[in-house]
């Protein structure tokens, strides 16, 4: 599988708007395609409409659509709106009848966008555009994108793998049976990159947790990813709670740029004598420092209350 950018150029705007995001109904395509071709699109869509793409034949563009195989995946960048589109290659087809009628021709050239390709639309990268430009090695951040590309090679380079670079920077979901159970922090991190604003993380794991009740027991799915609910739980707070003590105010940052904060339940889940567990819920955790969780956690009366006022004062509900 490879993965190819295109940026859609001014004028192939409307292309985009007339039969990618509007898909073309097959009874149209039926009218220039053969019937062994109409099958293979019928296999594939079933009765839906078809997300269509073409490129015009020349000396870049021919090898490039003969290198296009079903399953690649290409990424459409529409500069407009900065939108971006990420799809799945299914079929291809030669077909100037079709490019006619789809787009017409090119007045300047004469010719039409007759290397056709049907995707199928997955989703959209969350990779902000200006992340997109440095991965492609852009210098300037107001520059357009140009000429399609394969960045296989480029991505799987920064990314470690193609399926990395994939479940990082996009939103497709990936079927659960192809999900690791057993997962750490450092996975879940990665599902919420750190060049995502604190919003976004926010609401996306707000979210996830929003989504109990979709998989079974204590499991949520992000970004085709199982992950046990506590570990959710954990990871909004600590966002939340903007990685700082809510009782004395303690940061840290890491020699790798990370915070690095605790998140302790207020009631403990696990009570030392005899009192009530308390859930593992958003209101019941709260972002600590190692000492005024280890206070929190193991200290005696005087202790635990200081803390407790601390959490208090500074408005949280104990
Ligand atoms: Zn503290």
């Amino acid at each position: 599988m490879r993965i190819h950018i295109l940026p859609t150029g001014r004028k192939d705007l409307d292309h985009a708007d007339r039969t990618l995001l509007n898909p073309v109904p097959q009874e149209l395509l039926s009218q220039y395609l053969s019937t062994s071709d109409m099958q293979a699109i019928a296999n594939v869509y079933q009765t839906a409409d078809v997300p269509t793409w073409g490129w015009v034949p020349g000396d870049k563009n021919t090898p490039d659509w003969s290198d296009l195989q079903p399953g690649d995946i290409a990424i459409f960048v529409i500069p407009s709106n900065d939108q971006t589109v990420v799809t799945k290659v299914e079929y291809k087809v030669r077909s100037a009848s079709l490019a006619t009628r789809l787009w017409s021709t090119d007045r300047a050239t004469g010719k039409t966008w007759e290397l056709i390709f049907f995707v199928k639309i997955l989703g959209a990268l969350t990779l902000s555009k200006r992340e997109l430009l440095r991965h492609l090695q852009y210098t300037n951040e107001k520059d357009n994108l140009q000429g399609h590309r394969d960045v296989t090679p480029r991505f799987a380079g920064i990314y470690g793998s193609i399926d990395n670079f994939l479940s990082i920077n996009t939103n497709i979901q990936i079927p659960l049976s192809t999900v690791k159970e057993d997962v750490g922090e450092s996975l879940l991190t990665e599902s919420f990159p750190n060049r995502m604003s604190r919003e976004e993380r926010l609401r996306r794991l707000e979210e996830a947790l929003n989504r109990q009740g979709q998989t079974p027991d204590e499991y949520v799915e992000v970004n085709g990813r199982r992950f046990k609910r506590s570990q959710i739980v954990v990871a909004f707070v600590k966002e939340r709670d903007e990685y700082k003590c809510k009782a004395c105010g303690w940061t840290l940052t890491e020699r790798n740029g990370k915070k690095y904060i605790e998140a302790a339940h207020i009631v403990a889940r696990a009570p030392t004598s005899g009192g009530v567990a308390g859930p593992d819920t958003p209101e019941n955790m709260v972002a600590l420092c190692p000492n005024c969780h280890k206070k929190l956690d193991k200290g005696g009366e005087k202790a635990r209350n200081e803390v407790l006022e601390a959490l208090r004062k500074n408005g949280v509900n104990v």
